[in-house]
Parts: structure tokens; C-alpha cells; sequence
């Protein structure tokens, strides 16, 4: 698709070394991703020659050797010298160590000192916890501006051309994406009384309580179809030629191992789903996997869940998103049940209370999982903007305004994260939410006219980035 890069030649090695006494797999990690995020193939040497172009280390015998080298120096590292850093810092004249701050930020090993009540009930850190908002830096990803560093030094030094970050003249990306939650508004109402046997006594009075809360809307208010807006979201979208990615939850409230409370109510087997995947599918836009809430407790549940999916969408399904970006109190065995069940990438990892970077990068990363030290296979996308944590009971225009500054900031940072738009927000069909409506129709108009953003699917950034990588390695 995105070959035509091929008929240019890029030279694009380059060789590093790692001093003996931290030559570590995590180390390495985020050597590769640093070198290889800016466009160039890193290979590790275990010597020291002439073709080290990168130098980890201290150690002066061998700083001494190499004339010609670009030293990274392994420092001692607080947090927060690793958010002093702006647009303007130097390689050589950074105050903490490079590496270190790479992995403190991207395995979130930063937060590791923190304790429960910093995070909400669903497992998600409040965003004033952050070291990112302590530090004025929510809305910067400033381990982009590290990959930028690295990748200008090498080529500046070495007049290398390293592969660019997206096709034609991106240099941007924003993957437009909707969880699907509750895209049948009565859809609690139409469960059969055996779907709910096995429910304990608890459950069956609270759905007791939301069947007759919903009955009595439904005679009240209508709006049957009021929340199901994928038709006027696909015109909307196709109008600026854009692409987008849907998230559905293939395991209903009413299945065993399910969060009744938290889960959706709907079921994709109804016809109209099925007619929907056609739609969709037949149109490009994507249809990836909502994960249920329980999900990161099971393996099994992925699969289970991506398996049924596929079914009944009939296409296969590469990516994840978890409901209520509920990754559990152990995000780094979830992240590696994502490599288990095979998926190509997930995007949960988000904010939920405030728009900004959670890791502080808008570069997708391929996790690093401590306790087996191995490099994951899912690619972590990150996502910095969301329905319910931009709009607030501010002016619509200042809303929007505030959705342009973070805007702004993943361009300066040339990154790519996604945007999510719950599908019964999306479009200004119910009264009630046609503010979030508003508010999402003026971001892609002001998207349609910001120059050189690529505005697509989850699917399609996807694609091109494993162009790149093959570019790379290829070397
Ligand atoms: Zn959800």
C-alpha cells in the first residue's frame, strides 16, 4: 500500500554498543526503541569498533576509543529531571540519563512508588496523581522529543536518512476510534428470563431495578435507535475521507465470568450487528475487540471473546481496547495476555479523568515484560483525548479550543495516538448528549483542515507501521 517509499535508498544501520556492566535486556529495549522509533535498524555490537555509531556507558577507556561515537551516559535519574527537558535540549547537555528515562516513562516503572488511592476503582491512575500533571507535561509526550534527539543527532552526525515516520507527507497521525457501549439503548430489554439465571441474588435486583428504570424511559422518552449512530458516523467521517475504528464487546453483561454491573448489555449476534459488520466492513472501517471488564483476569477470555468476534464479523480482528480501560492491578501481565492471545495491538492505555499522554509518548512501543524479559508482539497505541474527559460545563467553543491545544502538541511532536468517541456521542441524535456530538463533529472538521495529518483507522496506521519496520529491517 505504502510502497512507493522503496524507490528511495536509505541507508539506515546503526551499530551500538552497551558498557559490560549494564548491558541488560531492558537496557537494550529501549536502546531499539529509541534507535528504531527514529527510522534506523539498531544492531548491537559486542565489540568496539569503528562502526559504533552509539555508546552507552561510562566508562572513559572506551568513551576514548570511540572518536567519533555518540555517548549516551548512564546518569542517575529523579522523575522529575526527566520532564525538564524542552524542544531545545541537547543530547549531550541532557541532566538525566537518556535510557533510563525511556524505560521510566514507558513501562511506567515511574509510578511504581505510588499507592491505591491514586488510582480509581477501575485501576486507572487519576491524572492529578501523575508525575506527567505534577510536572506541567500531561499534554506533552516528551519521549517523543527523545526519539527526535536521537534520531536528528544520528543524522546529522552520520548524514543519514532514516526511514520517516508515516507515508506521503504525514507527519502526523490521528486514529479515530469509537467503543461501542451502548449502541442498542434498550437493549436490557430485550434479554430472555433464562439469561439471567445464573445471576446471584444481588444481580438479579439490581437488573431487576435497570429493566424497569429502562422500561419506563423507553415509554417516556423513545429514541429506540437514538444512540445507534454508525450510518451518520461513517457519512460524517467518509465525507472528509477519513477511517475510523469500532469497538465492540463480544461478551454481554449476561454471560458467566461477566461483570454484570460494568459490562454491556447488548449482543452481537442480533441481526443488526450482523448487518453492521457487512456495512463496515465493506465500507474499510475497522472492527476491533472492546474486551469485556474481566478480561485482563483470564487469558481464556480474550481469545474466547476475539474468536467470536471474528465469527460473527466475519474478518479478523487485530485489535484490543478495554472497557473502561480496566487493564486490572497488574497492567504488565495483561499487556503480555495481549501477546499470549495474539492480538497486533491494543490502545488502553490512556487517561481516563483528563485528556494527555499516559506514558508520556505518542509513539506506539512494543511493551517490555520484566518478569519473563521479553519484548511483547502487540503494539501499545496510545490514545490522548476521549468523549467524557474533554467536555466538561465550559463554553462549547472553549471545549474545542482545548481539544486544539493537545492537537497541537501531538503535531509539534510529530506523533500518532488515537482519539475515542463513544458511537452514541459520536453524532447529535439525542438531545441529551449532542454537546459531546458538537464537540466531536468540530474536531475532525478542524482535523480536515490541519495540514499534513493522516486521520484514519487503528487498522491502517497499523499497516503502514509494519511497512516500516520490514523497511527497516531489511538493512
Ligand atoms: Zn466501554
Amino acid at each position: 500500500m505504502f510502497l512507493v517509499l522503496c524507490s528511495e535508498i536509505f541507508f539506515v544501520m546503526v551499530s551500538y554498543f552497551i558498557n559490560k556492566t549494564i548491558d541488560t535486556p531492558i537496557n537494550n529495549w529501549a536502546i531499539k526503541f529509541l534507535v528504531e522509533s527514529s527510522g534506523y535498524k539498531a544492531v548491537k555490537s559486542n565489540t568496539i569498533t569503528d562502526q559504533v555509531k552509539l555508546y552507552y556507558g561510562n566508562d572513559l577507556v572506551e568513551i576514548n576509543t570511540l572518536s567519533n561515537s555518540i555517548i549516551l551516559q548512564q546518569k542517575k535519574t529523579s522523575s522529575s529531571a526527566i520532564f525538564s527537558f524542552n524542544e531545545k535540549s541537547k543530547l549531550e547537555e541532557l541532566s538525566f540519563d537518556i535510557i533510563e528515562a525511556t524505560i521510566l516513562l514507558l513501562t511506567d516503572k515511574i509510578h511504581c512508588n505510588l499507592n491505591k488511592e491514586h488510582y480509581d476503582k477501575h485501576n486507572r491512575l487519576k491524572g492529578s496523581c501523575s508525575y506527567q500533571f505534577k510536572n506541567g507535561s500531561i499534554q506533552k509526550p516528551i519521549v517523543n522529543y527523545y526519539v527526535l534527539l536521537i534520531k536528528n543527532s544520528i543524522k546529522e552526525k552520520f548524514l543519514l536518512t532514516p526511514i520517516p515516520f508515516y507515508p506521503k507527507d504525514y507527519t502526523c497521525v490521528v486514529v479515530l476510534s469509537h467503543d461501542v457501549d451502548e449502541p442498542d439503548r434498550y437493549a436490557i430489554l430485550k434479554r430472555q428470563k433464562e439469561k439471567t439465571k445464573h445471576l446471584n441474588f444481588e444481580n438479579k435486583l439490581y437488573y431487576a431495578w435497570i429493566f424497569l428504570r429502562k422500561y419506563i424511559r423507553k415509554i417516556i422518552f423513545g429514541g429506540h435507535k437514538s444512540y445507534w449512530n454508525f450510518e451518520k458516523i461513517l457519512a460524517l467521517e467518509s465525507k472528509y475521507g477519513f477511517s475510523s475504528s469500532f469497538f465492540f464487546s463480544a461478551k454481554s453483561r449476561f454471560e458467566k465470568g461477566s461483570n454484570f454491573k460494568l459490562d454491556n448489555s447488548y449482543d452481537i449476534d442480533h441481526q443488526e450487528f450482523q448487518k453492521l459488520f457487512s456495512s463496515l466492513n465493506a465500507k474499510g472501517f475497522e472492527i476491533g475487540l472492546h474486551s469485556s471488564y474481566n478480561a485482563n483476569t483470564t487469558i481464556s477470555f480474550f481469545e474466547d471473546e476475539k474468536n467470536r468476534l471474528e465469527k460473527i464479523a466475519k474478518r479478523q480482528i487485530i485489535g484490543n481496547r478495554h472497557h473502561f480501560w480496566n487493564l486490572g492491578k497488574n497492567e504488565d501481565q495483561t499487556l503480555l495476555a495481549h501477546h499470549k492471545s495474539g492480538f497486533k495491538y491494543d490502545s488502553s492505555i490512556a487517561f481516563n479523568d483528563c485528556p494527555g499522554f499516559r506514558r508520556s509518548t505518542a509513539l506506539p512501543f512494543y511493551p517490555y515484560n520484566s518478569e519473563n524479559n521479553i519484548t511483547l508482539s502487540t503494539l501499545q497505541i496510545p490514545n490522548f483525548l476521549m468523549d467524557t474527559n474533554l467536555v466538561n460545563d465550559e463554553d462549547e467553543e472553549e471545549i474545542v479550543q482545548k481539544a486544539i491545544v493537545f492537537i497541537n502538541e501531538l503535531t509539534k511532536a510529530q506523533g500518532v495516538a488515537s482519539i475515542n468517541w463513544h458511537v452514541r456521542m459520536a453524532y447529535p441524535t439525542d438531545k441529551k448528549l449532542s454537546l459531546y456530538a458538537r464537540v466531536y463533529m468540530k474536531i475532525i472538521e478542524h482535523l480536515s483542515n490541519t495540514k499534513n495529518v493522516w486521520v484514519t483507522s487503528f487498522e491502517n496506521y497499523y499497516q503502514w507501521q509494519k511497512e516500516r519496520e520490514d523497511l527497516i529491517n531489511a538493512q
